[in-house]
């Protein structure tokens, strides 16, 4: 049963949150998370073990409670998301969470509220939640979960019991995709995921690791002026994955930013330190920071696919511009 709810990383970190609670129960937990590697997980498990009807240190998995939380229809059970992605949770969400308190458990137990991701609340959303916070009732628990909890209003942080929730290890990250058949790609997945697993995992199931020796030709061509910008940019554009593309190129620029001052150690990808060690003789420096500062700016655009095309020629012109020996083309 662990395994189905919990990452491995995740079931001794848990335990100590579980024992912790269960001896001082807060009514709001905030739990920090970091991205890729399963903090939603954790916090459905905690919500489902507060519901189930068995008195075990993990949900059982087995009675009614827990069919109908795994099936997504547990009365006692409420979870606050955006409606779309990038969108703000508002006012009126939150509203519903009060009118959920406000009514008793139909199991006669605990109510449960998960909002995720908790800074996503606008203001006035948060604002609505304080009085909950305050005063939830008997049974009550609210998680709040968080990539960015200092994103939170801190009157709503002040209310909450913190709790920092565990990352994979390096170790731990490389042996689990491993075992979840990432082959000879799983130290390139994880690379492309700053080490985090599930993000790894999704970088593998959507072919990323073979797909970055492509793009990794693709800039050192346009480097070279091998290549026409317009046409690489058309190949970016029809993988349809922009957001990831740029990430990648922002861990090469900042691997190239360190190779240039002497650094090779915390490379993202230390497998390519032979080709940056002889890019960036020919890189100008002030145009590789330039490049990452318009990396940073224009991923809002890309994440909504605004011109994307244009911004991937734009992207593509610059790569083409880093050299030391062309003037601006
Ligand atoms: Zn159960």
């Amino acid at each position: 049963m662990t395994q189905a709810l919990l990452w491995p990383w995740q079931t001794s970190f848990y335990e100590r949150l579980r024992q912790a609670h269960a001896q001082r129960p807060a009514h709001a937990l905030l739990l920090q998370t970091a991205a890729g590697h399963g903090g939603e997980q954790l916090a459905r498990a905690l919500a489902m073990q507060q519901l189930c009807r068995q008195d075990e240190a993990l949900a059982c998995g087995h009675c009614r409670s827990c069919q109908l939380f795994l099936a997504g229809t547990h009365p006692d059970f409420l979870t606050l998301l955006p409606e779309e992605a990038e969108a703000p949770i508002k006012v009126d969400a939150v509203r519903q969470v009060v009118g959920f308190l406000q009514q008793r458990a139909q199991f006669g137990g605990w109510r449960v509220v998960l909002i995720d991701p908790a800074e996503r609340m606008n203001v006035q959303a948060a604002n609505a939640l304080l009085k909950t916070l305050e005063e939830p009732g008997e049974q009550v628990l609210l998680l709040l979960l968080s990539e960015r909890p200092s994103d939170l209003l801190a009157t709503v942080r002040s209310r909450c019991q913190t709790w920092i929730l565990p990352r994979a290890s390096g170790e731990q990250a490389q042996e689990w995709l491993q075992a979840q058949g990432g082959g000879e790609w799983t130290t390139i997945a994880l690379q492309m995921a700053r080490a985090a697993p599930l993000r790894g995992q999704a970088l593998l199931a959507a072919d990323w690791p073979r797909r970055r020796s492509t793009l990794w030709a693709d800039v050192q061509a346009l480097h070279q002026g091998r290549r026409d910008a317009i046409a690489v940019a058309a190949t970016w554009k029809s993988w349809g994955d922009p957001l990831t593309l740029s990430d990648v190129l922002a861990q090469w620029v900042e691997d190239l930013m360190r190779c240039q001052r002497g650094l090779t150690q915390d490379l993202h990808h230390p497998d390519l330190v032979a080709d940056y060690d002889s890019m960036s003789v020919s890189i100008q420096a002030e145009r590789l920071h330039a490049f990452w500062q318009r990396l940073i700016a224009v991923r809002r655009d890309l994440a909504g696919h605004l011109q994307l095309q244009l911004l991937l020629e734009t992207l593509a012109l610059d790569i083409a511009r880093w050299s030391r020996r062309g003037g601006l083309r």
